[in-house]
């Protein structure tokens, strides 16, 4: 299974992408609500010579939530320090972190809602008055201090924003979504990115690719790379349409951008569940997969493509789904708007 292309989750030998990574807002294509909104807040902190204010960006994977985070910080003229929720487990990380941030610095934590609790609590006085609570000693000894932390500009990116406690995130005074891209950016990404890696594409196979990319960037960029591969193997010296089909078929993404693991998806929906509905867990049981992998990276993309719906009693195959499928759809299979999304 080539899983991997389209899972919009990095890769470590990603790392070489950084230089392919936009660096100001002008360059950075898409999003043009978010970028407005950006550029107005960078522009009014600069003015005031402050910190800016806190800024939550929530949306799937692979959409620019870290490349903007970068992007503000340069327009911002600050430092910009990364970190991530998983990796800091104890309240003593999160604290020399902070303690180290020059004054406006932005500190980035990716993944925000998988913050362990602890720390999470030290972040509350941090964002709001810019000062850290700390514990000195054990037992009766232990006395509790308060230190005064420059001001700062925490940015967060999660791709599941309900997952993040309310008293965190209203501590955002800026929360922005990240929308899936159109085929039209994408285009833009990729004939962008090819000129980078040195081998242009022709239109019609930016076209090709970015119709493939489950509208988002990670993936075009990802495919592109691998589209290239067979390009230079067959000593061409133009991505076109003809060798970007070739090779997406080959890396087994079909015309809507749809992989094996996705298609493994609908059909186990169909197949075992008649169409459904079967709850997330079931399905993550049946297909050998983590839960948030499901929610995270495959049903964002197949929902949107409204190919099942979400209901309160679990997952359902849409008429797109049975159509998708090439399965006859049952006699008064219709969505009911009115069912409702599950937790
Ligand atoms: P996220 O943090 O949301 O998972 P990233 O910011 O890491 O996503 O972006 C993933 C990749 O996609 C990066 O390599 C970046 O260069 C590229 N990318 C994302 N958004 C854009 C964009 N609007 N224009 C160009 N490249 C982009």
């Amino acid at each position: 299974m080539k899983k991997n292309e389209l899972n919009p989750e990095p890769l470590a030998r990603e790392s070489a992408e950084y230089s392919l990574r936009p660096t100001n807002l002008r360059d950075f294509i898409g999003q043009e609500s978010v970028k407005n909104n950006l550029r107005t807040f960078v522009e009014s902190a600069k003015k005031r010579c402050i910190a800016m204010d806190h800024v939550l960006f929530f949306g799937p994977p692979g959409l620019g939530k870290t490349t903007l985070a970068r992007i503000v910080s340069n327009e911002l003229e600050v430092g910009f320090k990364a970190t991530s929720g998983p990796i800091l487990s104890k309240a003593g990380d999160l604290a020399a972190i902070l303690t180290n941030l020059k004054e406006k610095d932005v500190l980035f934590i990716d993944e925000i809602h998988r913050m362990n609790r602890l720390v999470e609590e030290i972040l509350y006085p941090a964002m709001e008055d810019f000062q850290l609570d700390l514990m000195i000693g054990e037992g009766p000894a232990a006395r509790s201090i308060r230190i005064d932390l420059p001001h700062f500009t925490l940015i967060g990116a999660t791709t599941r924003s309900g997952m993040l406690s309310s008293p965190l995130r209203d501590r955002f005074g800026i929360p922005l979504r990240l929308e899936f891209y159109t085929n039209a950016e994408l285009r833009i990404i990729i004939s962008k990115n090819a000129d980078l890696l040195g081998i242009p594409v022709s239109s019609d196979g930016a076209e090709e690719i970015a119709g493939r990319s489950r509208g988002t960037p990670r993936i075009a960029v990802r495919l592109l790379k691998r589209v290239r591969d067979f390009a230079v193997v067959n000593d061409m010296k133009v991505i076109d349409k003809k060798i970007a089909d070739v090779a997406l078929k080959k890396l087994d993404v079909d015309e809507n951008g749809l992989d094996s693991m996705d298609r493994k998806y609908l059909k186990c929906i169909l197949d075992f569940y008649g169409g459904g509905p079967v709850g997330v867990e079931t399905l993550a049981a049946v297909l050998s997969e983590k839960r948030d992998t499901i929610e995270e990276v495959i049903e964002p993309y197949i929902l949107q493509k409204g190919l099942v719906q979400r209901t309160a009693r679990g997952r359902v195959l849409s008429v797109e789904g049975y159509k998708y499928l090439g399965a006859a759809v049952p006699v008064g299979r219709t969505y009911d708007p009115y069912e409702g999304d599950s937790p």
